[in-house]
């Protein structure tokens, strides 16, 4: 196992500035397949939890073909001409979405292993964050482990399972077991390796993921629901936290992380706010519906008198039509976004995520005039987007702007995995009360759902809540 490492030995490296957010799908079959365009299918539906770059493994033959670059889903795999190439009888791939600093290419996903004549013999896809990344992987170097990457944690997960095969008899379940006793963190994980397929998640379940069957014989990993459901599977269920699946021709085996022992559950509650897609199931449960009720839980907790009510485009538009049910105010969809542009936090400077507002959400000016406005995100982090939308209502004429944020107030950075800033560009850290935030909003009332409600709305309290809470299932360490 891992033991303590010098700090001096810690100090120079730049893991702990790498957060990303990620998709990760999978399918297994005992048979050839057209893993091209399953893998194409699984990962445009997945685009959403990544667009600066994705990639893909397939077992070929027993051999291991990876393919992997910068860019959307669609525009990667356009560019690949031989399709026929990659059909084998199991595929996995990755969407990849990264910030400030980690963007090189060698950090795309997935990350295989080699053996001495230079084939792949094992490959991984990982979505979430590790803690302890930096400290492993300096542990690992110093024992002459070499790495590609500049700074990926989920690089560090394969090299520890590489490292740990020889001294397992080669069993794949034995080295995850013991590569899962040395990362801390958040991690969903999907590995091919000798004509098999793991896939396995942490002992809190932060990360989601979950499988399903395309048929008798043909399983299916995938971040969330909408990935099976793109290739026509069905789903059976989410990974227990801490739970390993392994698949191979003849059988699927079920088991449990020893890590798994005295740690509780706690899937990331923003999964249900902003990142998953509506259409998913997370645990279950469906998003749209967690969004719906945040909405009416909103007017139940703060009525206002109004005209209309107004969604942000995609993530805040069903907690309106929820606030619209609640309070019979009618719900218009008169915020207009341009389909055609990614989500506003890849740019990483805040000079350019002002101007992409005017880009990406435009109002319909004349539904605005005069009117009262209810108008609701489903979060306000720095306050950028709200900023900005309140001053186009304003100069469009609105009479009242009363802003509700359909989760509550942001007040600490996540280090499990979604990129949330650090806290002090945060305006719910920075500002406090919402009387001060609702000044800085220019907005005549504001709200935040409340912790109690968002509880009551998910049901139950085995959730992370970090980023609402400041309080973490797992402490940053290095
Ligand atoms: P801000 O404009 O900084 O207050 O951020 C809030 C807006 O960004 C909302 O419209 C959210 O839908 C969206 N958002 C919230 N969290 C994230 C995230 N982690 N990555 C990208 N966009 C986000």
């Amino acid at each position: 196992m891992i033991s303590q490492l010098s700090p001096s030995i810690l100090k120079n490296s730049c893991l702990d500035k790498f957060h990303d957010e990620c998709g990760v799908f999978g399918i297994y079959s005992p048979y050839k397949i057209d893993t091209f365009s399953l893998i194409q299918f699984g990962l445009f539906a997945l685009q959403h939890r990544g667009q600066e770059a994705c990639g893909f493994s397939v077992l070929r033959d027993g051999f291991i073909i990876s393919h992997k670059s910068e860019g959307l889903v669609l525009d990667f795999f356009r560019k690949i001409s031989n399709s026929e190439c990659y059909h084998g009888n199991a595929v996995i791939g990755h969407t990849r979405y990264s910030t400030e600093g980690g963007q090189s290419k060698k950090n795309i996903q997935p990350f295989f292993g080699e053996d001495s004549y230079g084939r792949s013999t094992i490959s991984i896809v990982h979505n979430g964050n590790l803690v302890n990344a930096q400290y492993i992987r300096k542990k690992l170097e110093y024992q002459g482990i070499n790495f590609i990457s500049e700074y990926s944690d989920s690089e560090v997960i394969l090299r520890l399972i590489q490292k740990y095969l020889p001294e397992s008899n080669n069993s794949l379940e034995k080295a995850i077991q013991k590569t899962t006793t040395d990362i801390k963190g958040a991690y969903s994980v999907i590995v091919l390796m000798d004509n098999k397929m793991a896939a396995f998640r942490d002992p809190n379940g932060i990360r989601p993921l979950c499988y399903g069957m395309l048929n008798e014989e043909t399983y299916i990993f995938s971040s969330e629901t909408c990935g099976i459901d793109s290739v026509g599977g069905f789903y059976v269920r989410d990974l227990f936290p801490g739970e390993i699946i392994i698949v191979d021709k003849k059988s699927v085996q079920f088991s449990i992380l020893t890590e798994r022992k005295n740690t509780k559950r706690r899937i990331c509650s923003f999964e249900y706010i902003y990142f998953s897609r509506p259409d998913s199931l997370i645990e279950n449960i469906n998003v749209y519906k967690i969004r719906e009720k945040s909405g009416e839980k909103l007017y139940e907790q703060h009525p206002v008198e109004a005209d209309v009510v107004i969604g942000v485009p995609d993530s805040g538009v069903p907690a309106s039509i929820g606030y619209s049910k609640a309070s019979g105010i009618p719900f218009k969809p008169i915020l207009v976004k341009n389909k055609y542009i990614g989500r506003s936090f890849i740019l990483p400077k805040q000079e350019m995520r002002e101007k992409m507002v005017n880009l990406k959400l435009n109002p319909i000016l004349y539904e605005i005039k005069g009117k009262r406005i209810v108008i609701i995100d489903d979060s306000i982090v720095r306050g950028t987007t709200s900023r900005r939308l309140v001053y186009i209502l304003r100069k469009a004429g609105a009479k009242e702007i009363h802003f509700r944020s359909a989760s509550p107030p942001i007040i600490g950075p996540c280090y499990l995995g979604v990129d949330t800033p650090s806290k002090k560009d945060l305006i719910s850290y920075n500002y406090i009360d919402k009387k001060n935030i609702a000044k800085i909003l220019n907005v005549d009332s504001l709200e935040f759902l409340s912790m109690d409600n968002f509880i009551d709305i998910l049901g139950s309290i085995h959730y992370c809540f970090g980023c609402f809470t400041g309080n973490y299932p797992i402490q940053k360490t290095h």
